[in-house]
């Protein structure tokens, strides 16, 4: 049977999907609002670390641009302030890398073209959907965290906040020495939030992402509210002493001389409401709408989950396409039992972290500092949300892994 498939939005979710149809000789057509070419020189729309089973899903796909060692990194540094910090390292089973989505989309973008995928340029309103009903047999809805996602309704049961849990400040700098090996830097400035410092291909080589998560009314919010353009050097020396103060590993390795933004657009600033909308509303009699993506599940990037959340249940659904005919309720059912039990968790993983952790949880940071093998397994779950909500979900679950942890290592 002929399928004809609709994608609107070129993030992500929806090349992935693309890419994956075209593989499989599904014909599709992406409408998406932004063209290749306006990528460069715009302002940075996120900093994306990919995990290595995305990697392994993007070789699948056939995107191999940056397979290079020189762009990959290897695991975690943790570092957990307060009177006695702790300071340690989990390792991924595999590399993982972070590219620039203003470089990474439009290149996949050409992918999708050279597949014999269609994009058509334009954007999409709400009063435009029954006309594409009328051309596609389903219609995909991958459009972030713009308004048209709002046609899915908003699921309380599962977004249990109503405003964002950390002011967010990111920007692209240099003058930073990567950590050694080369890894993400998670550090923790109790009661004040958080960074992740992610090494990242941009358009001239490699620099460093500094993703502030601010809690708000804290003394590191005024990075998610100051303008750099008003004061370039005031914004500048501001982040260095934030850094002193609260996140002292990533200092360190601060050139002072160096350090800056990369450019006065690759900044941005903001929050994120953690939400999950339904996963599917009929346009017409016959042709319903899928949600994916952050259209489906938006969360908060502490743990670097949405994108490869994006990408997993991009590849999902499009197996269900290529392996059914029939696009209706019963279909999305399927979609949903095999994409959710990761999507979720990654949404309520990260939801645990906003939250002021637990005893269990800072008992579990507390041994994972001096239990390598432990520090590692919860480092690799940053693959498998799944698996790290089995450990994380209850009080109970915690102290069960760090119970199974202490007879591995009285039998060691
Ligand atoms: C600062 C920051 C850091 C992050 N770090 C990570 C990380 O380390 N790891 C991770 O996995 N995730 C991370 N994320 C989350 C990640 O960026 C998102 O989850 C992911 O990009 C969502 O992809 P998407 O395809 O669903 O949506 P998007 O990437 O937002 O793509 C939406 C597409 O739709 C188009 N569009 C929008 N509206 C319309 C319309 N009306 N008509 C036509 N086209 C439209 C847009 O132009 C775009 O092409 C981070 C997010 C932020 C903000």
């Amino acid at each position: 049977m002929d399928k004809r498939i609709g994608i609107i939005g070129a993030g992500v979710a929806g090349l992935h999907l693309g890419l994956h149809l075209r593989r499989h000789n599904v014909p599709v057509t992406i409408v998406t609002d932004r063209e290749p070419e306006a990528y460069a020189g715009s302002r940075l729309i996120n900093t994306v670390a990919h995990h290595h089973i995305t990697l392994e899903r993007e070789r699948g796909l056939g995107i191999g641009h940056w397979d290079d060692r020189d762009h990959h990194y290897f695991c975690h540094h943790h570092y957990f302030g307060g009177p006695q910090p702790l300071h340690f390292r989990g390792d991924f089973a595999a590399p993982s890398r972070a590219v620039d989505y203003r470089l990474y989309l439009p290149a996949l973008m050409r992918d999708f073209i050279a597949a014999g995928g269609e994009i058509e340029y334009r954007q999409v309103a709400a009063e435009d959907l029954s006309r594409l009903a009328a051309r596609f047999d389903l219609v995909v809805v991958s459009t972030g965290k713009g308004v048209l996602g709002h046609m899915f309704d908003h699921r309380e049961e599962l977004s249990p906040y109503d405003r964002p849990q950390r002011m967010l400040s990111v920007g692209l700098y240099t003058g930073i020495r990567d950590a050694d090996p080369r890894g993400v830097t998670l550090s923790v400035s109790p009661g004040q939030g958080e960074l992740i410092e992610i090494p990242t291909l941009t358009f001239d080589g490699m620099a460093t992402a500094l993703l502030f998560e601010n809690i708000p009314g804290g003394d590191l919010e005024i990075l998610a509210r100051m303008s750099y353009d008003d004061d370039p050097k005031g914004f500048i020396q501001t982040v260095l002493d934030k850094l002193e103060a609260h996140h002292p590993t990533v200092y360190d390795r601060v050139d002072k001389a160096r350090f800056g933004i990369r450019g006065s657009v690759d900044l941005l600033q903001g929050g994120i409401v953690p939400t999950v909308r339904q996963s599917y509303v009929a346009l017409d009699d016959t042709t319903l709408a899928v949600a994916l993506g952050d259209v489906h599940a938006v969360m908060d990037p502490m743990v670097g989950q949405g994108a490869n959340m994006a990408s997993h249940a991009a590849v999902v659904l499009g197996e269900e396409i290529v392996a059914q005919d029939v696009f209706d309720a019963r279909f999305v059912e399927t979609v949903d039992r095999r994409r959710n039990d990761r999507v979720l968790s990654a949404l309520r993983w990260t939801n645990l972290m906003l939250a002021p952790p637990s005893d269990d949880l800072l008992m579990l940071i507390g041994t994972m500092s001096a239990d390598r093998a432990l520090a590692d397994e919860f480092t690799d779950n940053f693959n498998y949300p799944e698996r790290q909500w089995d450990r994380l979900a209850s009080p109970a679950r915690i102290r069960a892994w760090l119970a199974e942890r202490e007879t591995a290592r009285a039998a060691a």
